[in-house]
């Protein structure tokens, strides 16, 4: 893998002018135009099979070896987020309000490095690579599953992906078996009561009492129903009612997000926040609308593959470098190809205060150590090799 790794390294000041050249010009979910052409130009101008507008936005590269074998698969997204970005860099966002603020445009720098280098070996290569280069993954329902659904994964064996990681610092990856990152869902409660004068509460039905009431019952699932042995995060997050201080309102509205790492769980959370908004409206004769909308599924790294990418890691960044990191109770839609094939995901730390990358994913200051694309470009790409010799 030496060669392989020389190779990645030359091609460095290319990748980091790829990643701020994406970083420039970033495009919000479900409104990628150049961002996916710019890929495509890229791979078709190194003579591999592009298949552009997959499941909408995506462009899918095929790299065919003249030797037979499995199929493995590697995806990076290239989305934006609606932030305005506040870095003092000279490759900051020209796009007001739109910004890079979560590596997505270092992950596609990176496959499109690890294509360069398999485009060179296709002679002595056993099997095939399907690049996945994925539209929208920050806003559900993401790319994912209408890439899937258009056959990307068609003849696939395994995948893998990363995501550069500010929280883990430079020159560490983080994996782990099993589920690494949680389901994310929504909830959208309206208590439905009736208004009244604020003088005469006796007269009304006070949404807002019942909706506090509702809250804090809300808040006992987790701490009183929920075994401690499986995270999971019940989160309120907005709450509405009312607009004059001597009116008692009509109704009050409540959201918020659930996750968790396992179906059950989710399952018995739906379950119990039913029970408890339709008994306390119902105590206090009220009405009410529950809306609970599944977001992503949680990402549930396969062992074998998960396995295969230790070694591998361990490798490229050593054995004290490669980390067995908890859960993190984000979402990415990179659980639904899980679903289908066996693979992993893992985190590449990009972290480094000395380099500016010191701030959280989603935050207007955010950036990376580019390093870090050096790290996960070659563990995806001879996790890939090492997948296809095996
Ligand atoms: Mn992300």
């Amino acid at each position: 893998m030496e060669d392989i790794y020389r190779q990645i390294d030359k091609l460095y000041s290319e990748m980091v002018n790829m990643r701020r050249y994406f970083h420039q010009h970033p495009e919000l979910s479900f409104q990628e135009v150049e961002t996916p052409e710019r890929i495509a130009a890229y791979l078709e101008e190194l003579g591999i099979e592009v298949r552009r507008n997959v499941g909408g936005r995506g462009v899918v590269g095929y790299i065919r070896g003249n030797k037979p074998g499995k199929t493995v698969a590697l995806r990076a997204d290239f989305d934006a987020l609606p932030i305005q970005d506040d870095k003092d860099v000279p490759y900051r966002s020209t796009v007001p309000g739109v910004m890079h603020a979560c590596g997505h445009d270092a992950h596609t720098a990176i496959l499109l490095a690890v294509a360069k280098v398999l485009s060179g070996m296709t002679e002595e290569l056993s099997g095939n690579v399907v690049l996945i280069h994925q539209f929208a993954e920050e806003l559900a329902p993401g790319g994912a599953l209408p890439m899937i659904e258009d056959h990307c994964l068609e003849g696939v064996d395994a995948i893998f992906g990363t995501h550069v990681w500010t929280p883990l610092p430079i020159g560490t990856v983080g994996v782990r078996a099993g589920a690494i990152m949680a389901s994310a869902d929504k909830f959208e409660i309206e208590i439905i009561g009736r208004g009244g004068h604020g003088a005469s509460p006796h007269e009304t039905v006070d949404p807002i009492v019942v909706g506090t009431t509702v809250i804090q019952q809300l808040q006992q699932i987790i701490s009183r129903r929920i075994n401690p042995l499986h995270p999971a995060v019940l989160t309120v997050a907005t709450f509405h009612a009312g607009q004059a201080f001597n009116v008692i309102p009509t109704s009050a509205s409540i959201s918020g997000t659930v996750r968790t790492l396992d179906k059950d769980v989710q399952q018995q959370i739906i379950e119990q926040m039913e029970k408890i908004i339709s008994t306390v409206c119902e105590g206090a004769g009220a009405n009410y609308r529950f809306d609970y909308t599944k977001g992503y599924p949680p990402v549930i790294n396969h062992s074998k593959e998960t396995d295969r990418l230790v070694e591998i890691s361990r490798q490229v960044v050593g054995s004290a470098n490669t980390l067995e990191v908890e859960p993190n109770m984000g979402g990415e839609d990179f659980a639904y190809y899980l679903q289908k094939v066996p693979g992993a995901f893992f985190f590449t730390g990009a972290g480094n205060p000395d380099t500016g990358a010191a701030y959280p994913h989603h935050h207007s200051m955010f950036d990376i150590d580019e390093k870090s694309m050096l790290i996960a470009a070659k563990v995806l790409l001879s996790t890939a090799l090492d997948y296809l010799n095996a």
